[in-house]
C-alpha cells in the first residue's frame, strides 16, 4: 500500500517494515521524525490531524528517538493520550525549544570545537518547531545568543558548533531538573504485584532517601490525567516497571524522558520477553523476588541518581 510509504506525521518518504509481528503493523524510519511502530488503523486516524498537531507528535516521537526509549510505539497510544501529547508540546516554551537543541547539540558532540551537521528540513522536530521557517528563526536565536558558532549562509545545511557559552549553558540545563526529593512510580496496579511494590519498590526507593509517589488507580484504567502529569513534574526520576506490560507504564515513562527525568526500568524477569521494545538498548533491573527487586534498584539509584 502506498499509504505507508510516506511518513503520517510528516509526509516525508519513509523505509518501512511491514508486517513485524502482528498484521498491518509496521515499523516506519523517517528522516524527520525518527523509528515509531504504527498499524493501518492508527494511519487513518493520524492522517486525518491538522499540521500542527502532527508536528507536535512528531516532535514527541523525535524526542523519544533522541533521549528516550529510541523507537516510538505509536500504536500503543489511544486518541486522549495522542491528544495529551499534543497539549504537552503545544506548551513548549521558547527556552524549552533552545534547551533541547542545545542538548541535542551536545549528544552530537565528542569533543571542544567539533561542528555538528545540522539539516534544517530534517532537524526542525528537535527544536519542537512547527515547520522549517520556525527552526530557522530559533537558530538564529541561538546564535544571536551566542551558545553557538556558525557560519550563518542561506544553505539548508549548517554546521554549527558548542561555544564556551554553549557548554556552560548545557551544565546549566542539566542541573536546572528538579531538586525534587520525590520519585514517581509508574507500574501495574495488579493485585499480585502488589508486594514487588510494598516490600521492593517503595523500599529501596525510601532507603535511598526519596519519597515514593504511587498513584493507586483502576487497573484497567489506561487514562493519563493532569494530576499524573503534574506528579511526573514534580519528581526527580521515575521507576517504571514494566511487568505485565501495561501501557500507562510506556506513556508516563515517556513524559518523564520528555520533561528529562531520569527512568529506571525495572522487570520482572519471566515477563522480560514481552516488554514492548527493544530491551538491548536498556539495562533493565530485571527481578525475581520483591527482596531482590528492593537491593537491585536500591543500588541502581544510589549509582546513577545524583
Ligand atoms: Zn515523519
Amino acid at each position: 500500500m502506498d499509504e505507508t510509504k510516506t511518513c503520517v506525521l510528516c509526509n516525508r518518504t519513509i523505509n518501512h517494515d511491514e508486517g513485524i509481528g502482528v498484521v498491518d503493523t509496521y515499523r516506519a524510519d523517517c528522516p524527520v521524525c525518527g523509528r515509531y511502530i504504527l498499524n493501518g488503523l492508527g494511519s487513518i486516524g493520524l492522517r486525518s490531524m491538522s499540521k500542527d498537531d502532527k508536528a507536535m507528535l512528531s516532535a514527541y516521537v523525535r524526542d523519544v528517538n533522541e533521549f528516550g526509549s529510541g523507537e516510538c510505539r505509536l500504536l500503543d497510544f489511544d486518541e486522549q493520550q495522542m491528544s495529551d501529547i499534543i497539549e504537552q508540546y503545544k506548551k513548549k516554551s521558547l527556552e524549552d525549544k533552545v534547551d533541547n537543541f542545545i542538548k541535542y547539540l551536545m549528544k552530537k558532540t565528542e569533543y571542544f570545537g567539533q561542528e555538528i551537521e545540522i539539516h534544517f528540513t530534517t532537524d526542525y522536530p528537535i527544536t519542537y518547531s512547527k515547520n522549517v521557517t520556525e527552526f530557522e528563526n530559533i537558530f538564529s536565536h541561538v546564535k544571536q545568543q551566542e551558545f553557538i558558532e556558525c557560519d550563518m549562509t542561506k544553505n539548508e545545511v549548517q554546521y554549527p558548533k558548542l561555544s564556551v557559552k554553549g557548554w556552560e549553558k548545557y551544565e546549566e540545563i542539566k542541573q536546572s531538573g528538579p531538586l525534587s526529593s520525590k520519585c514517581f512510580v509508574a507500574m501495574s496496579c495488579r493485585d499480585d504485584l502488589r508486594d514487588a511494590y510494598d516490600k521492593g519498590i517503595k523500599k529501596a526507593v525510601e532507603e535511598a532517601g526519596y519519597q515514593p509517589i504511587f498513584i493507586e488507580r483502576e487497573e484497567h484504567n489506561e487514562k493519563i490525567c493532569d494530576l499524573i502529569i503534574s506528579k511526573i513534574r514534580e519528581c526527580k526520576f521515575l521507576v517504571a516497571d514494566v511487568t505485565g506490560q501495561r501501557q500507562n507504564v510506556y506513556y508516563e515513562a515517556g513524559f518523564a524522558h520528555g520533561l528529562d527525568r531520569q527512568v529506571i526500568w525495572t522487570c520482572k524477569k519471566d515477563d522480560i520477553e514481552n516488554a514492548h521494545f527493544d530491551t538491548r538498548q536498556y539495562n533493565h533491573i530485571l527481578w525475581e523476588t520483591p527482596e531482590d527487586l528492593r537491593k537491585k534498584l536500591l543500588n541502581r539509584i544510589k549509582a546513577t541518581i545524583i
